[in-house]
């Protein structure tokens, strides 16, 4: 394979696909041009790893279109000494672009294999403020909360009241949820004195949210 220079395809990808369709938060720019996304992705799909669109990962799960990492992780107004949840480990890429911003990033995910690579891959990348747990996210991550900020990746049937109370008052949360005429929506909730204030950001697809049945 020839050689390929992944910092230019990065800023590319960060030119093209980011800056040209509004995202502007300089923060979430420059995660995006630092995390080298080809080493979350499956070797034979190296390639396409800086690609406008979501990657097949394994065990029917995707790693999400570039677009969709910066636009979820703009919504959510991250600010370095933040204490961030994500439910949806998938190749750890979206912890990772967040644990260049925040102080922590706590992250869940169901399928005990992608929990595994994925904490071996961010050992490796040597991104210490990430923690993994293989897990159901529905129950959230009790005793690291509250958080600042929480960013579910897979699409819900409803928002998971263990999550709604694990968020700091001020804090913000966004959520890939099934509306009932079959289309999901990203949704942008926002804690305030107690209260919650919830915003339509886009039309989006994601894999389902799934749930443990066996509940250890
Ligand atoms: N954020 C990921 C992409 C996630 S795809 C990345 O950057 O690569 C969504 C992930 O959510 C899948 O890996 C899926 O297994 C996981 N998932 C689905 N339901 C879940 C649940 N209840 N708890 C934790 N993870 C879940």
């Amino acid at each position: 394979m020839a050689q390929v220079n992944w910092a230019t395809e990065r800023k590319n990808m960060v030119n093209n696909q980011l800056i040209a369709r509004g995202i502007n938060d300089p923060a979430t720019l420059e995660a995006m041009k630092k995390v080298p996304r080809h080493k979350f992705v499956p070797h034979s799909l190296i390639k396409q790893a800086y690609n406008d669109h979501a990657l097949p990962i394994g065990n029917d799960q995707t790693i999400s279109q570039p677009y969709i990492v910066a636009f979820m992780t703009e919504s959510l107004d991250l600010n370095s000494t933040d204490n961030v949840l994500e439910i949806g480990t998938g190749s750890g890429y979206q912890a990772a672009v967040m644990a260049e911003i925040v102080a922590s990033v706590y992250t869940i995910e169901i399928v005990k294999d992608l929990a595994n690579s994925a904490k071996n891959r961010l050992d490796t990348l040597e991104y210490n403020n990430v923690s993994v747990k293989w897990g159901d996210g529905y129950h959230g991550w009790p005793e690291q909360a509250p958080f600042d900020a929480i960013m579910v990746t897979a699409g819900a049937e409803e928002v998971p009241e263990p999550l709604i109370s694990q968020l700091k008052d001020g804090g913000r949360m966004v959520i890939p949820v099934d509306d009932k005429d079959g289309g999901t929506y990203l949704i942008k909730l926002t804690k305030q004195d107690g209260k919650l204030k919830k915003e339509i950001l886009a039309p989006v697809r994601f894999v389902p949210f799934t749930r443990d049945k066996r509940n250890h």
